[in-house]
């Protein structure tokens, strides 16, 4: 097989149209009339229906890729019984996919020429690089930025996690499911002045209920 294919890593901050993208992307190869699937490490068993959701309104179906799912044998077999290969793999929230399953695409993009777009975040709510994230700038032929911007018109860097005061949550989970609502896309500086303030009105909190 001759075709060359590439394993794209795009990312971004939450809020920064990934998803969007991604489904633009699908539509345009759609009209062009290119053999695309879409994929998404399913993170929320009680999602039900199959299908990538942007916030401006549009959707695609997707298959599910599990914690176990081998994406190699999975997408070779569906080659097999297809008799033709894909031209593109769109995949959202590639964070969440493991160090193996991201060899794994590796390995469909050089064995099959596909070409493999993977739209993920960087690093989750304490600044660190997802696993997944992590192998993608290892392994990605081509790695690219979808800039957004903070309140304060720097670029946004880190996913903050907030509660429903709109205090930084700096313990917890990495992953916890919920709407957007949990997060804000900060710049450096931003995170650093609101981390602050929200460990300074907890110490305040502290005191007061100590005085009482
Ligand atoms: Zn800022």
């Amino acid at each position: 097989m001759n075709r060359i294919g590439k394993l794209y890593f795009r990312y971004g901050t939450m809020g920064s149209a990934k998803t969007a993208l991604l489904l633009t992307q699908a539509y345009n190869f759609e009209e062009r009339g290119m053999r695309y699937l879409c994929m998404k490490p399913i993170i929320d068993d009680r999602e039900k229906d199959n299908v990538i959701r942007s916030r401006i309104g549009i959707e695609r179906r997707c298959e599910w890729i599990y914690p176990d799912t081998d994406i190699y044998s999975t997408i070779a077999e569906m080659y097999r019984k297809n008799n033709a290969v894909n031209d593109w793999i769109l995949i959202d929230e590639a964070q969440f996919l493991n160090e193996q399953q991201v060899d794994q695409l590796a390995r469909l993009v050089d064995d099959f020429g596909t070409n493999v777009v993977c739209y993920g975040l960087r690093t989750d709510f304490q600044s660190r690089m997802f696993e997944g994230s992590r192998r993608l700038f290892e392994l990605a032929d081509s790695i690219d930025e979808i800039k957004s911007t903070c309140s304060c018109g720097r670029k946004t860097i880190i996913n903050a996690r907030i509660d429903s005061t709109g205090q930084i949550v700096t313990d917890g989970d990495q992953v916890e499911i919920g709407g957007d609502d949990k997060y804000v896309a900060l710049c450096r500086r931003c995170w650093r002045d609101r981390r602050i303030a929200s460990a300074n009105r907890n110490a305040l909190r502290f005191e007061a209920s100590n005085s009482q």
